[in-house]
């Protein structure tokens, strides 16, 4: 089963260039949109199969339509890699994946990814590292962090970690978590960033990507980990929508009562 899934977003803003910068808490880019104050970028998710699973042919849909909508960027909500993430910064796959497989024109552009399930089966850390940056520089993954666009933040949110049973009953998977430490005081840290962050936000837009659905309708389904403690904090701060993968279908869920969209986007093949 599987794969890849494609989302496009386009939306009005001002100014610039790429910087990056880092703040007390959670790390901050800043990614300015076009001169005429128009951002596009394409959302995919679990897709790195060395081009099976369809994935060649989304990358070909993707060039086109990046090229049409002239896009800023390319946001990955993880599952980066399958099955088992990568085994180094140096695992070939990363070529195989990525660098050979989102060749077109359009496609050149930064990546900002968040890690997936399935990348923490591997050497997780390897994904975080500079080293893939040098071997292709639109490569950027980080754990939890912001792009900030002015009018458009976008919060990416490290949601493998508040799985429990990934740490329960990890089953025949073994889970990389080195860098996190102790699961209750990652969590904690990160959800108080993370709400410090939303609440000092002046976006007109406010955006977060994690990977793993709040609310799904798919074989995966809820979340419950992320309906107890992430969707309090995004309902409080009022962002306009989440975005995720995992769940490999296509749905599209309103909060009627706030306006907040929960919207899981991938197509099964
Ligand atoms: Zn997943």
């Amino acid at each position: 089963m599987s794969m890849s899934f494609l989302f496009t977003f386009t939306i009005i803003i001002s100014f610039g260039l790429c910087i990056l910068y880092a703040s007390a808490e959670l790390q901050r880019l800043s990614h300015s949109s076009k001169h005429d104050g128009a951002l596009s970028f394409l959302v995919l998710g679990d897709w790195g199969r060395r081009g099976a699973y369809n994935q060649s042919q989304v990358s070909f849909q993707m060039g086109k339509v990046g090229e049409k909508l002239d896009i800023d960027f390319v946001v990955s909500t993880g599952d980066n890699f399958y099955d088992n993430g990568l085994t180094s910064d140096h695992d070939n796959a990363f070529q195989e994946s990525f660098t050979q497989i989102y060749t077109a024109k359009s496609l050149q552009k930064q990546w900002y990814s968040v890690l997936g399930n399935h990348d923490y089966r591997g050497d997780a850390e390897a994904q975080l590292s500079p080293v893939l940056r040098e071997i292709d520089s639109r490569w950027l993954c980080l754990r939890s962090f912001i792009v900030d666009s002015e009018l458009v933040e976008i919060f990416f949110v490290d949601t493998t970690p508040f799985v429990e049973e990934y740490f329960t009953e990890p089953q025949e998977h073994k889970y990389d978590w080195r860098g996190i430490g102790p699961q209750k005081p990652y969590i904690t840290n990160l959800l108080k960033d993370l709400e410090l962050a939303l609440r000092e936000s002046t976006a007109k837009w406010k955006i977060v990507v994690g990977h793993h659905a709040i609310r799904s309708v798919g074989h995966h389904g809820d979340t419950q980990e992320l309906i107890n403690q992430l969707l309090p904090i995004l309902q409080a701060n009022n962002i306009d929508f989440y975005m995720n993968g995992h769940d490999h279908c296509l749905e599209h869920i309103s909060d009627t009562e706030r306006g907040t969209c929960l919207q899981p986007h991938s197509v099964p093949d």
